[in-house]
């Protein structure tokens, strides 16, 4: 027979389907295998299995050996690896590596076993006691501390007796010893499961999910019980002998999130996500593979589960923007996640209390089943929120971070004995300009997205079209000449507060706070642990937290989101904003939102205040349809880069002649420009490329043809990275 291999290497040149004969019939698809590859011996990954090739047989070489006993690839995951070739247009070799854990491939990481020992069981303990020598104590010692029947660990015998003695009893056959697999599983607080009763929208969207296997967008308020939709889903997937994948963003995936399913699922659930060691990482994913857990709960990356009869797919939180893989391989979990639900003939939910403009669109459409649950649980009310114009406050002289009524309110909570969170968005820190006096942010005149300020070449661009403006020096509305790169840090917040309230339990939680093993989940129990409190974080204070004693939740700046250089950004704040305030009140006491901003008129912060997504959603998609931006087209980013200046520059330049061939010939283009990209160098590699927007009706086979004349162009310099509706445009 004949193997299809493909090697494990990184380099385009290579990065296609080899055939080898294949002596040894008991190798498989889906294992890996030793090949000889030019003069050496390297591993890769069996693919395919046939009889026939186009090469001539004699010529070709045979398959060594087989590096593990099992298959670590199902043929599912082949399938998916086709299809994210040439949907994204990534290498073979990149995908796979997605599928098992990196530790496997660098042989850093192995299964760790134990070494136990328990008496044979035909020995007579007193008899050998008898012809031990008098002086041996450890000897003595260690038998008299035997007994039948039961394991003893290896180790520990050694260490309380000596290495040399039970050595010497194993050699003698009195002990046997037997190896057993020890899985490294991520520590968790247990917690015990209350049962509850479902309520009559939980119910409707549990039959709708487990009767049909279409894709849903399950739309619930904070609190309404998603969770529980979850688990139930999950459950009935599970009696049904199936498996389940969740996906929940790497930020909230709180111990709290975790603990939950651990106490409802017990050791069929398996974590994955990045804050695992590399052993940890390693044994859940072969848990995952061997069938010995059937329910995987992880970050993006957990879409690549090895696990087979999936059941149910659940993305929580779903327009989070980490389900959409910025670096390369660069893939869109979502697009994954459909493969895998049409694969394995199962339902899909995504979830969110603020759903995406692109997922509701679809619902609208009827592409998916749009379920809801509009109230929270226990019935209470969502916090009011109070806008607060932040330039009002400047013209009464108070310049400082907080405005009037935050400070009274976080006085009022902290004399209550309550906890407060105040959230600074760090999205797009510092790269827009706001005047001090009027609010005016400099945008971009054809593309309605803020201007970008580079500090280099003291410019402003517009990441969208390249458009480049003079920085400015005064504000165009109102002429005065502060004008100010907007950003505050938690740091200096934090700062600020103990001058105001010294005393005060004050926790800071950040990029720069978090970066250590399990600093979350201390953070986050330093502050619940403490009343009164302040909580001062970014993003990643925003979702699946549940303390019931927060009563206040203060948005420090609302706007940074707002002015970020994205198409998306008035629907990114809107759904910060809108999870930031579902923490506040969310038991007995009353909850409250200060949101300060400097544009207090915005549309965002009228439908947020009045908690009307679907107001927001009709606003949005319609400037999405006038300015057409997705939904509504397609954005392609074709990403040049190389050591090189001048080889980039000309393979960008020749690509970007045949694709603007293209355009003329299909009339499928509603932008395309070349241009350097917004960070022109990074890693000394020189940065160039074409962004195109494109008409839906035909996007897919223009993208197929954009990636042929890449092809046709590449040089060994230069790498092409492919980009589809890219997140940021760095
Ligand atoms: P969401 O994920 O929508 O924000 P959760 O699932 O976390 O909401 O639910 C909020 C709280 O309500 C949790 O403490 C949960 O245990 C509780 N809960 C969920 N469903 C019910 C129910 N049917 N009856 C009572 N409590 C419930
Ligand atoms: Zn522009």
């Amino acid at each position: 027979m004949i193997a299809q291999v493909i090697v494990d290497v990184t380099n385009s040149q290579v990065d296609k389907i080899f055939d080898y004969m294949l002596p040894d019939a008991s190798i498989k698809v889906g294992q890996r295998v030793f090949v000889p590859f030019g003069n050496r011996i390297i591993q890769g990954f069996v693919i395919g299995i046939t009889s026939n090739t186009l090469l001539e047989v004699e010529k070709l070489k045979s398959v060594i050996s087989a590096v593990d006993d099992f298959c670590c690839i199902t043929e599912e995951m082949i399938a998916l690896m086709h299809f994210m070739v040439k949907k994204y247009h990534l290498r073979y070799i990149d995908c796979l590596r997605l599928f098992i854990p990196a530790e496997m491939r660098t042989e850093k990481v192995k299964p760790l076993s134990k070494f136990f020992c328990a008496l044979h069981d035909d020995v007579d303990i007193e008899d050998i006691k008898l012809h031990t020598r008098k002086n041996a104590k450890n000897r003595l010692a260690l038998l008299d501390f035997l007994n039948k029947g039961v394991d003893y660990s290896k180790s520990e015998l050694c260490d309380r007796f000596s290495a040399s003695a039970v050595n010497k009893l194993i050699d003698e056959g009195v002990l046997v010893v037997s190896s057993k697999q020890l899985n490294r599983s991520p520590d968790f607080d247990s917690k015990s499961v209350v049962a509850v009763k479902h309520t009559n929208m939980q119910k409707k969207a549990i039959d709708a999910i487990t009767s049909d296997n279409k894709t849903y967008l399950l739309f619930g308020v904070t609190g309404s019980g998603k969770t529980e939709v979850y688990m139930s889903v999950i459950e009935k997937v599970i009696s049904q002998n199936k498996t389940a994948i969740m996906l929940v963003p790497e930020i909230s995936l709180t111990p709290q999130v975790l603990s939950n399913f651990k106490a409802r699922c017990g050791d069929e659930v398996a974590i994955l996500h990045s804050g695992l060691s590399a052993g940890e990482r390693f044994d859940e994913w072969r848990r995952l593979a061997f069938g010995e857990a059937k329910i995987v709960v992880g970050a993006r990356s957990a879409i690549f589960a090895p696990l087979s009869n999936v059941g149910v797919i659940i993305i929580d939180e779903e327009h989070e923007s980490s389900y959409i893989s910025e670096s390369n391989p660069r893939y869109n979990s979502f697009v994954l996640a459909e493969f895998r639900s049409k694969f394995n003939n199962c339902p899909l939910v995504l979830a969110s209390a603020t759903p995406s403009i692109e997922h509701y669109n679809k619902a609208q459409d009827g592409e998916c089943v749009l379920l809801e649950l509009p109230e929270r649980v226990n019935g209470r009310e969502m916090p009011k929120i109070q806008i607060v114009d932040m330039l009002m406050e400047l013209r009464n002289g108070n310049s400082g971070m907080f405005s009037n009524q935050l400070l009274t309110d976080l006085d009022k909570c902290i004399k209550n004995k309550k906890q407060a969170m105040l959230f600074i968005n760090r999205r797009g820190f510092s790269s827009f300009m706001r005047c001090t006096k009027c609010g005016y942010v400099a945008k971009c005149s054809d593309c309605d997205v803020s201007l970008v300020y580079h500090k280099d070449e003291e410019k402003l661009k517009c990441h969208y079209c390249g458009k480049r403006f003079r920085a400015l020096t005064k504000c165009p509305e109102c002429g005065n000449e502060k004008i100010r790169q907007g950003a505050i840090g938690t740091e200096k917040v934090c700062e600020e507060l103990s001058k105001i309230f010294p005393g005060v339990k004050v926790v800071r939680m950040d990029n720069d706070t978090t970066r250590t093993k399990n600093a979350h989940a201390k953070l986050l129990k330093e502050f619940s642990q403490n009343s009164p409190a302040i909580l001062v974080g970014t993003q990643m204070i925003a979702k699946g937290h549940d303390f019931k004693d927060v009563t206040l939740v203060g948005i420090i700046d609302a706007d940074q989101s707002l002015y970020h250089s994205d198409y998306r950004s008035t629907e990114k704040t809107f759904q910060l904003i809108t999870q930031m305030s579902g923490r506040a009140g969310r038991d007995k006491d009353e909850g409250k939102v200060v949101l300060q901003t400097y544009a207090p008129k915005h549309y965002a912060y009228r439908f947020i205040a009045s908690y009307n997504y679907k107001g927001f959603f009709d606003k949005e998609i319609n400037i999405r349809k006038v300015t057409k931006f997705p939904p509504f087209t397609k954005i392609i980013r074709l990403l040049f880069s190389g050591t090189e200046d001048e080889i980039v520059r000309e393979n960008v330049k020749l690509c970007y002649n045949s694709i603007k061939q293209l355009a003329e010939d299909t009339n499928g283009f509603i932008y395309l420009d070349v241009m350097k990209s917004p960070i022109g160098k990074i890693k000394n590699k020189f940065r160039y490329q074409i962004l195109a927007r494109l008409k839906n009706e035909i996007s897919d086979e223009i993208i197929q043809k954009m990636y042929e004349i890449c092809d046709g162009y590449k040089d060994k310099n230069v790498s092409v990275f492919v980009e589809l509706d890219p997140q940021s445009l760095s």
